[in-house]
């Protein structure tokens, strides 16, 4: 969470930042500011409470000249969102500037100590001690800002991407990380600095990844010279990125999570392209494939994520076990790390996560690392920090997700789930052949089955009317929809606000279903399935007690057709994928009923994407 930003070079940077800045909005939008030194040497701060979008407005009538800068876009941890509390951060003189992504956790401390020593705060953020605390110990040690960075990360325990100007230097900016994602972009002649790639690849494809506890000296006219926080000079190859600019645009939908939704069929085919043969005879994963005595002797997997991505391991839980015969459990990631957990040395540990940055999922794999279990990870973004700090992984390749709710990367990790657990029970001869055979080219069929869901979007778009002013609803599902029930949950209340609850549709009787009534809301995922009938049962229970339903069946479908209010039908699949379907018109419901009720659908309150705090 937060976006940072940085220019050196011989353009003007105000408006290099302020794009780079809509780019990373999706990290969070509380405030935005920017630090420019223009071609005198005056470092001047502007910065606004709310989106991108006021701190332009505030800086109408002001002076945005200067070809070096950084800029940030922040999602607030300490402190309100609030003028003062935004980024940059001045030092006490004022001749130092910072940004930060993170939480420094000694910061109480550090600002006591500081306090003492005489430097006052403008803001309540644990940030700003960076700043006052590097123009300390540069003051005390007489030392250049490199060093004095460098003095600094040393006494500071936290996350942290940061980004430094001085006003007496304004030829360089200091950027540094721990914990949270930093790219450095190398133009001709001039740099770019950015939380990630998206600011940066309309200028260059050409970048590096810093590693925790570097710090890079981005200088004018010559390459960032790179040392660790413990002044070990490193050396980073440079990476060519292939994500184009298209992918960065609406493309004409109206927002980023309509166009990600459409996307699905496409992503899909990326995810599996080359992974399954066209004869639909292999899966061809070699994060697997390399490791298969890893996997074929595995005790145990866990599998480790938050939010969406914890949704999709619970659906890798019925696909591991159901295939592979291999126990799973699946935690979220911030439970985990804190709970000294058994880990085994023979045990699987798959990571989930869009950004592959999700700070608890990040430490998580860490602890498991240090047990000595093999960890894989599935991530979207390539070179994140969780696809370096495994063992090895599957990328999802979706290209970038910027719809603050997740939709193209969740599907996509169903598909790599999918996948996993087919190549892991080929291994072990769990699944035999002609089953095996049909899976794969019934996955293969998923891509145009999407398609046919998404020309419901009209009808979905009519139906969300009815729905607007709803205060709850309930989600059911059961077996390998019981997730999905729990996403479409998690997709109302991210983006509409309307309190949403997902069950496993037994469940209802044990206490839930007091809350139904005529104004209840019940979504219930009824497709022809193994559970087609239990499910049929509790819609009943509903309906005799006056809920509205709303129910999601297989084309054809009869039987939920006479009892539900609504339906909405959905071509049939083989179980275990059911859920890749099924999530489409829920996706759709959650999207249409959030537009009519103008909610800010790419960015709603209190959100962000790349979840970088703990
Ligand atoms: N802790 C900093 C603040 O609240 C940065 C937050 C973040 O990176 O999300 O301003």
């Amino acid at each position: 969470m937060c976006g940072i930003v940085g220019y050196i070079g011989n353009k003007e940077a105000y408006p290099i930042l302020i794009k780079g800045l809509h780019r990373l909005e999706y990290r969070g939008y509380d405030s935005a500011g920017v630090a420019l030194t223009d071609k005198n040497g005056k470092l001047s701060i502007y910065k606004a409470k709310g989106r991108v979008a006021d701190l332009e407005e505030f800086c109408k009538d002001k002076n945005i000249s200067g070809n070096i800068g950084i800029a940030h876009t922040r999602w607030a941890t300490h402190g309100e969102p609030s003028n003062q509390n935004a980024h940059p951060h001045y030092s006490e003189s004022e001749s130092i500037a910072l940004i930060h992504n993170g939480i420094i956790e000694n910061y109480a401390v550090l600002k006591e100590q500081l306090i003492r020593n005489g430097y006052h705060f403008q803001s309540s953020t644990d940030t700003e001690v960076m700043v006052q605390l590097i123009e300390y110990v540069k003051t005390l040690n007489k030392v250049d800002l490199c060093t004095a960075v460098q003095l600094a990360l040393n006494e500071i325990i936290g996350a942290y991407a940061i980004a430094v100007v001085e006003k007496d230097n304004p030829d360089q900016i200091i950027v540094a990380r721990k914990s949270s994602p930093l790219v450095l972009g190398i133009g001709e002649d001039e740099y770019f600095i950015a939380s990630d790639a998206s600011p940066i690849i309309e200028y260059t494809n050409r970048v590096i990844y810093l590693e925790d506890e570097e710090i890079a000296v981005v200088s004018r006219h010559e390459p960032p010279r790179i040392i660790t926080i413990k002044n070990v000079e490193k050396t980073h190859e440079i990476i060519q990125l292939e994500m184009n600019l298209s992918q960065l645009e609406k493309g004409g939908y109206p927002h980023f999570m309509l166009k990600e939704i459409f996307e699905q069929p496409q992503t899909l085919r990326d995810c599996m392209r080359g992974r399954i043969d066209v004869s639909c005879q292999h899966v061809v994963l070699s994060g697997i494939i390399d490791h298969r005595e890893r996997f074929v002797n595995a005790r145990r997997i866990i599998i480790l994520a938050c939010g969406t991505s914890w949704h999709a391991g619970l659906v890798g839980k019925y696909l591991f076990e159901t295939f592979c015969r291999i126990p799973v459990d699946v935690e979220y990631s911030s439970e985990f790390r804190y709970r000294n957990p058994v880990i085994y040395k023979d045990d699987i540990i798959i990571a989930i996560s869009q950004s592959g940055e999700t700070a608890d999922t990040l430490a998580a794999v860490e602890l498991a690392r240090q047990a000595g279990a093999f960890v894989y990870g599935i991530c979207n973004v390539v070179g994140s920090s969780i696809a370096r700090n495994t063992h090895s992984g599957s990328y999802t390749h979706v290209g970038p997700e910027i719809g603050v709710a997740s939709t193209k990367a969740f599907t996509a990790q169903l598909v790599v789930l999918s996948m996993m657990s087919l190549c892991i029970a080929r291994a072990l001869k769990t699944v035999d052949d002609a089953h095996f055979f049909r899976l794969l080219q019934e996955l293969n069929r998923i891509p145009d089955k999407i398609e046919k869901i998404l020309k419901l979007n009209d009808a979905i778009k009519n139906l969300s009317k009815i729905f607007t002013y709803a205060h709850n609803f309930i989600y059911l599902g059961r077996g390998f929809n019981y997730p999905v029930a729990l996403e479409g949950a998690l997709k109302l209340k991210e983006i509409s606000y309307i309190h949403a609850e997902g069950y496993p549709a037994a469940e209802m009787k044990h206490g839930p279903i007091a809350l139904i009534d005529s104004e209840m809301p019940v979504v219930a995922i009824a497709t022809d399935n193994g559970m087609y009938e239990k499910v049929i049962s509790n819609i009943q229970e509903i309906k005799a007690r006056n809920g509205r339903v709303i129910a999601v069946v297989s084309e054809n479908d009869t039987v939920v057709k006479s009892i539900a209010d609504y339906v909405i039908e959905i071509p049939a699949t083989e179980d275990c994928f059911d859920p890749l379907l099924t999530t489409i018109p829920l996706q759709l419901l959650s999207y249409h009923i959030a537009v009519n009720k103008k909610r800010d659908v790419d960015m709603p309150r209190n959100l962000a994407k790349s979840v970088t705090v703990e």
